[in-house]
């Protein structure tokens, strides 16, 4: 499937028209931002990880019932999707607390909840994506009552997965990120990515963080550590 021209350019992607009107090219870029655009850097090697990653799980998590744009992986950057209409919303699943959770609340990082949460934000850069509860969403018609139904069960169903299959490569699972879109018969599907870009990935031993944050808060070895989730992901050893 040949890319054509640049729809759009995000933060971490760009995203390729093809010849067919269904299909998008999602390619992945090395450039890392965070706090909205105010912290700009680059992962040497990160868009190969999170294409790979994403990709992996999200092949899993179909086989696992959960629906996803992903169609195939193209090479170690480049990936085709379905084309979705996304939906404006920022789902974020906690199982342990950290980030603006725990700043939000004045909370230490490291507490294990009772059940995760889900919670949403709009996506909004305009806005620094605010929280928004669930009955502004359907004020501003974002998305429909039943389709909120379908997204929360959908997000604890990737929750459900992520966390056993992480736990066997001794990894937890602290929180992330998901975005979903509409295909043109309405049915939602999981979309954007799942990658150390949008989860907390601590080692389950030592407590080490495998993710972002790493570049958020200036911690260093942040290639390696995408490197070492790269490792992971792919070694079922259980040996950790
Ligand atoms: O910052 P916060 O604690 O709300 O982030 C929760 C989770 O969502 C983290 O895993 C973070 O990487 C992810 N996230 C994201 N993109 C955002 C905000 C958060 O991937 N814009």
């Amino acid at each position: 499937m040949e890319k054509c021209e640049l729809l759009y350019e995000g933060k971490a992607k760009k995203v390729y028209a093809t010849e067919d009107p269904a299909l998008l090219v999602v390619a992945y870029k090395d450039d890392a931002t965070a706090f909205n655009g105010k912290k700009k850097g680059t992962i040497a090697g990160k868009g190969v990880v999170n294409n790979r990653m994403s990709n992996f799980l999200m092949a899993r998590l179909e086989e696992a019932g959960v629906p996803t744009h992903l169609v195939r992986e193209l090479s170690e950057r480049e990936t085709l999707v379905k084309k979705v209409d996304i939906i404006p919303l920022e789902v974020v699943v906690r199982n342990v607390s950290a980030g603006s959770f725990s700043r939000r609340y004045g909370v230490e990082e490291g507490l294990v909840f009772a059940a995760p949460t889900v919670e949403f934000s709009y996506k909004n850069d305009a806005l620094d994506d605010p929280l928004i509860p669930e009955c502004h969403i359907l004020a501003l018609a974002l998305a429909l009552e039943d389709e909120l139904e379908v997204i929360r069960g959908l997000a604890l169903r990737v929750n459900a997965f992520l966390r056993a299959f992480w736990a066997e490569r001794g990894v937890t699972l602290v929180d992330f990120k998901l975005e979903f879109g509409r295909l043109p018969d309405g049915r939602i599907v999981l979309a954007d990515e799942i990658s150390p870009d949008t989860c907390r990935l601590w080692d389950s031993a030592t407590g080490e963080k495998l993710d972002k944050d790493r570049f958020r808060r200036d911690l260093g070895g942040v290639e390696e550590a995408y490197a070492e989730i790269a490792r992971r992901l792919t070694d079922d050893g259980k040996a950790y």
